[in-house]
């Protein structure tokens, strides 16, 4: 077996460490937080992996994290006795990056370092943080269940700036799980203090549910400092977030376990936080990002929520957990009830995970009400942010089907702008005397719609029309058919029917026009032939000679033509 070799990161890899140094610098605190956000969730992995396969602790139960630092060699360490990694497993995890969308993520980088920066906050930043701080990382580990001698050291040194290879060999290591020794770089030195790193642990990973510990501290009178003890003493609180009392927790906590759980560095929108007892007894806690993932139009990226059963971490991205138009939320479901050994087919199957799905996606909606009754700015911002997968699940939650249609927001004629502000209920609370119905207009842009022919007889009598033009529109008001007991119609639908609107002289007017110009309809059917059903006169259009109108029973034009564009 090959000793020791030199490999070279992926591409990603290095311009991800160069981004990391050079725009994270300002929050430099956050490396402990991935570190120690990672040694947790090899304990997670273990101790699930040990369900099946007991054999893997080697004896030794004890899921923890420790902190130490050497102030002569000038390191941190970080170590776990996790799961670990085996050769194979350091080379795929800490040599590339393997997150869906990837490519398109890099793509999307300015070289702006602040938008960047952002950017790769919400990308998740994760191992490769460790280099803001140290300019070379030394990782020590070994799979639990493998012999000593298939442990494996993983290096990688920066000379200066970013260095784009790295050295793996193989080790004999006793200690199963993984250790990160941290060279600090010149003038990172603040961080070779307990009291330090303390305060970092305390402010950034108090959530984690495995005990931090570091050794305990005490002045020496005559080297007149403080010296390390022998003894350990736990930092974190070390018990699950989610299983803590509400009230026990603080809201700079709620965040810091956002982060963890989503791998986003911004702050979280909002969320909710419940024990469920009942048929099922379970703990969610969920929560609204503030800002769209990347990935979120992609079909492959990974979503749903974290599920553990009886505090053990059982999976990640548990997708049955939410409904796909929930796709965008994060958080934690701890069951009391499911086996310990489910798996992700059980999942498929499970009547229980019913139950748990239709609870989270109800919570989710009553918190986004909760939003848009009493936090009109937070529920504009998560509109922006989510609000055209949020219109998928009128078509999707059959059962909530009012609930989402009355959390939708529209442009609309009345302020004629782009800004998507207009609730359903806002809309009827408008409606003219004699409206019967709910108006809108679809096409491909804000602008199209606005300009629409269809329009005109509505602007004259002042009624009010939806403007849509996003993609997901058409799928939307095929399911959404009426609100509040009124139909939801076309304006470019079949036979405009204005109802009450509509007064006797104008219907009068069109009849006598329609006899007056059958000479001129005559031809135009002749020389459009095939390609129209029908050419009538009409009254709905005040400036435009003419506009096409789908039939009563078909499909709306734009829909026609996405089905069209995607060859269907
Ligand atoms: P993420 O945590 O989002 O997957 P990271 O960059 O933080 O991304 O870590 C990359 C991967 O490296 C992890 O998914 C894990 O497989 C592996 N890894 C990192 N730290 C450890 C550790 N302490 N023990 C075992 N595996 C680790
Ligand atoms: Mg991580």
């Amino acid at each position: 077996t090959a000793k020791a070799e030199t490999l070279s990161f992926q591409t990603e890899v290095k311009q991800m460490l160069h981004l990391m140094i050079h725009s994270l610098y300002s929050n430099r605190e956050i490396f402990l937080r991935e570190l120690i956000s990672n040694a947790s969730d090899a304990c997670d992995k273990l101790r699930f992996e040990a369900l099946d396969q007991p054999e893997l602790l080697e004896g030794d139960s004890d899921l923890a994290i420790r902190i130490g630092f050497d102030k002569q060699a000038r390191t941190l360490t970080i170590t776990d006795s996790g799961v670990g990694m085996s050769r194979d497993e350091a080379i795929a995890h800490l040599g590339t990056i393997a997150k869906s969308g990837t490519k398109e993520f890099f793509s999307r980088l300015t070289g702006d370092q602040q938008k960047d920066a952002n950017l790769i906050g919400q990308f998740g930043v994760g191992f490769y943080s460790a280099f803001i701080v140290a300019d070379k990382v030394t990782v020590l580990t070994r799979r639990a269940g493998l012999a000593a001698e298939h442990g494996v050291k993983w290096e990688c040194s920066m000379e200066g700036d970013a260095a784009g290879e790295y050295s793996i060999e193989s080790i004999t290591r006793e200690a199963r799980g993984t250790e990160i020794v941290l060279h600090l770089r010149e003038g990172e030195d603040d961080l070779l203090s307990g009291w330090k790193l303390r305060s970092i642990i305390r402010k950034y990973s108090d959530h984690i549910a495995q005990p931090i510990r570091m050794r305990k501290e005490e002045w020496d009178q005559e080297k007149n400092e403080q010296v390390l003890r022998d003894d350990e003493e736990t930092v974190n609180q070390a018990s699950a977030l989610w299983a803590r009392p509400k009230s026990d927790v603080t809201d700079e906590q709620y965040k810091e376990f956002f982060k963890h759980v989503s791998h986003d560095n911004e702050e979280p929108l909002a969320w909710t936080h419940a024990h469920v007892e009942g048929r099922h007894e379970y703990t969610q806690l969920l929560y609204l990002p503030s800002h769209a993932p990347f990935d979120l139009w992609d079909r492959n990226a990974r979503h749903g929520l974290k599920l553990y059963v009886r505090r053990v971490f059982i999976m990640d991205d548990a997708e049955k957990l939410l409904p796909f138009y929930l796709r965008f939320v994060r958080g934690v479901v701890d069951s009391n009830d499911l086996p310990l050994n489910v798996s992700r087919e059980i999942l498929q199957e499970s009547r229980d995970i019913d139950t748990i799905r239709a609870g989270c996606a109800k919570k989710v909606l009553s918190l986004l009400e909760d939003l848009a009754e009493n936090d009109k700015d937070k529920y504009a911002k998560f509109w922006g942010e989510f609000g055209q997968v949020l219109k998928e699940g009128v078509g999707e939650d059959f059962a909530n089907r009012e609930r989402i249609a009355k959390l939708l927001r529209f442009a609309s004629t009345q302020a004629d702008t782009p800004e998507q502000t207009v609730s359903l209920a806002d809309y009827v609370a408008r409606m003219k005397e004699g409206q019967d119905k709910i108006y809108y207009v679809t096409a491909d842009t804000f602008t199209a719609a606005k300009n629409s022919p269809h329009l005109e007889i509505f602007r004259k009598k002042g009624v009010e029309v939806l403007l849509l033009a996003e993609r997901v529109d058409e799928w939307l008001v095929s399911h959404l058919t009426e609100f509040d007991g009124k139909p939801v119609v076309s304006v470019a639908r079949g036979d405009l029917d204005l109802g009450k609107l509509e007064d006797e002289e104008e219907k009068k007017a069109s009849e006598a026009q329609a006899d007056e110009y059958k000479e001129l309809i005559g031809k135009l059917k002749v020389s459009l032939g095939e390609r129209v059903k029908d050419v009538r006169v009409t009254h709905r259009l005040t400036d435009s000679p003419a506009c096409v109108v789908a039939d009563e029973n078909e499909m709306g034009t734009n829909l026609a033509r996405l089905l069209k564009a995607a060859g269907q």
